[in-house]
């Protein structure tokens, strides 16, 4: 599904990413996990054309992403942040509508009835003539994940998803994102949920300082970690 390939990214004399291949497969579930200021945000950013790697080629479906597709290729990738980014002057149908409305051209009524279906998948139907100030952090990311399936993508992009949330909205979210893993959704989730990486992801990727140090079956990765430093990661985390 994407496949990106010696992937650098440097900001000014701060070199990031180092050199990363990374693909996620049709249908595949990947977990990236790694202490902060290692790379994460900056890979997934550049897996969704939100940062443009500085060398490297990424493929989408086969085709190099180019200036020439890159608008097409984005629409294609959902993408979750931690600090949800929903429109605060829209309601939550509205903020579900809103990009299927404006960048795709779908009628105001066939978006609000998709919209409507996706607030009951993710447990929010009854909330959607709310504006999001007025919901729980939990509330929040369920609709940006509602906002983000929308566009019909083929991919989701999300970056620690869970993080910003009080302990005890971290399970509904997560539930959210198993159901649609379930569903057979192509995913790449950065997240420090151990528990949820080893349940749910097919694949776990290991970054270190900008390089991906090891990766692998989630299981064994957990139960027996071959690189050092991803030792230390987990004696940390777990
Ligand atoms: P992680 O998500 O693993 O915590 P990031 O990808 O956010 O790591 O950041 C990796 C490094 O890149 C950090 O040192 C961070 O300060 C730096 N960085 C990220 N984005 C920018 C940017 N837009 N400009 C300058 N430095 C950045
Ligand atoms: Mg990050």
């Amino acid at each position: 599904m994407i496949k990106g390939r010696s992937i650098h990214k440097s900001f000014g004399q701060l070199n990031v990413l180092k050199g990363i291949d990374f693909s996620v497969g049709k249908g595949e579930v990947v977990a990236v996990i790694g202490p902060s200021g290692s790379g994460k945000s900056t890979l997934l950013r550049c897996l969704n054309f939100l940062e443009e790697p500085t060398s490297g080629d990424i493929h989408f479906e086969e085709q190099l992403v180019s200036k020439k597709n890159i608008g097409k290729v984005r629409q294609e990738v959902g993408m979750v942040f931690q600090h949800f980014h929903l429109f605060p002057h829209l309601t939550v149908l509205e903020n579900v509508t809103y990009a299927p409305v404006r960048v795709k051209g779908v009628s105001k009524d066939q978006a609000a009835k998709a919209g409507m279906e996706l607030l009951t998948k993710v447990g929010l139907k009854d909330k959607c003539d709310e504006y999001p100030n007025r919901l729980s952090g939990g509330q929040k990311q369920r609709v940006a994940i509602a906002r983000a399936l929308a566009m019909e993508p083929k991919v989701m992009l999300f970056d620690e998803p869970t993080s910003a949330l009080d302990p005890e909205m971290v399970k509904e979210v997560l539930d959210v994102m198993k159901a649609l893993a379930h569903s057979g959704m192509t995913m790449v989730i950065v997240t420090h949920e151990m528990g949820f990486a080893r349940e749910v992801a097919d694949r776990v990727v290991f970054m270190d300082d900008g390089v991906i140090l090891e990766e692998g079956n989630p299981v064994e990765f957990f139960s027996n970690p071959t690189s050092t430093r991803g030792k230390v990661f987990l004696e940390k985390i777990l």
